[in-house]
């Protein structure tokens, strides 16, 4: 098969012949349809994440947003058949550790690979065939109706945004969410947010991103560059919002989200952060504690959610597909990467082999 190989980092992905995955026993082999681009597949492809010892290894392949359709079913896989149309979460799980048995499989803990693209275990879907470890626990299974490109919209952006706002923080109808950071998972955030009756202050420094933001429905947008967020959040909603999410993961959006939110509001983090945090921020710890806010961290989101989120999409109150606004080829995916060093991208960019 044809694939898009990570060989070093920051230097244009090899888009050539590598052999086809093998089926484990409890796997599937998909045949790729559609794979989202993602802020992340950046991150890994400039090296960053060595400060976590989680730096992606030369030899990867990169992509972790598929969906597609089941071409190879292992033997001991009870659920899934060949011919299943299945979105792949990047979240890896093991299925029977103690917290994929309690539905958080996305924080799982079992021996098992646990990043899908991100680790030489489970290579990713930049490719036309990806491999799916514990099929039965992590595949999520489609209807037909859906395109492939809007499931691979979907993707960890759309799944992560629902994690983060109503797992995680629990937000609820009537609350203000601000937005920091209108990429791909902030527009997902701001169609979760309205799907969960929330109201919406985005804010990003791109007058484009937040005329996409003011398009899915944010209620107020703020142009960082423009003026100070943190007070236009604090005039805008009354004293602070109840929920503030970083999507970008500098230290000056999280720092901002975290001062954006009203006394006993909450923090989420989704961003990972750059080469210049190395995965630490400071932050206003003695005001955060004299106002009770929460910091929450948020990854994924747990496959035994999957079908919370589907019916979302069934009841027409989300469209990922309205986030797409490109669809490249495998041998563009290189190019595409290079593009977010520049923050070049609008909205979702979904590869179609
Ligand atoms: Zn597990
Ligand atoms: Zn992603």
């Amino acid at each position: 098969m044809r694939a898009a190989v990570l060989r070093e980092h920051g230097e244009p992905l090899d888009v050539t012949e590598v052999p086809d995955p093998t089926c484990d026993s409890d796997g599937v082999v998909v045949e790729v349809e559609a794979c989202g681009i993602c802020r992340s597949d950046w991150h890994s492809w400039m090296g960053h994440g060595e400060w976590a010892n989680d730096a992606v290894p030369s030899g990867q392949i990169l992509g972790h947003e598929p969906a597609g359709r089941v071409v190879e079913v292992g033997e001991d896989v009870e659920t899934i058949a060949e011919g299943d149309r299945v979105a792949l979460p990047f979240n890896l799980a093991c299925g029977s550790c103690g917290y994929c048995r309690t539905g958080h499989g996305n924080v799982c803990t079992g021996d098992h690979p646990n990043a899908l693209g991100f680790e030489l275990s489970a290579q990713g879907a930049f490719a036309d065939l990806v491999h799916l470890p514990s099929a039965d626990y992590n595949a999520i299974r489609l209807p037909e109706s859906v395109s492939p490109t809007d499931v691979a919209a979907l993707g960890c952006r759309f799944m992560t945004a629902y994690n983060a706002l109503d797992a995680r923080a629990g937000l609820r109808a009537g609350q203000w969410v601000a937005v920091h950071g209108c990429g791909g998972v902030g527009l997902s955030a701001i169609q979760v947010a309205n799907v969960l009756g929330a109201r919406v202050v985005a804010v990003d420094v791109r007058d484009s991103a937040l005329d996409a933001a003011t398009d899915l429905g944010a209620d107020a947008v703020v142009n960082g560059s423009a003026e100070d967020p943190v007070d236009a959040i604090r005039g805008l909603t009354d004293g602070g919002a109840h929920v503030s999410l970083d999507a970008l993961g500098v230290a000056e959006t999280c720092r901002n989200s975290v001062r954006s939110v009203r006394p006993r509001g909450s923090h989420v983090q989704v961003g990972l952060t750059t080469e210049a945090e190395k995965g630490n921020v400071s932050l206003p710890t003695d005001w955060m504690t004299r106002h009770e806010v929460s910091f929450l961290g948020a990854r994924g989101m747990p496959p035994t959610s999957a079908d919370d989120l589907l019916s979302l999409l069934a009841s027409d109150a989300v469209d990922p597909g309205s986030l797409v606004t490109k669809t490249v080829s495998l041998d563009e995916v290189p190019g595409r990467l290079a593009a977010m060093t520049d923050y070049d991208t609008v909205g979702v960019e979904v590869m179609v082999p």
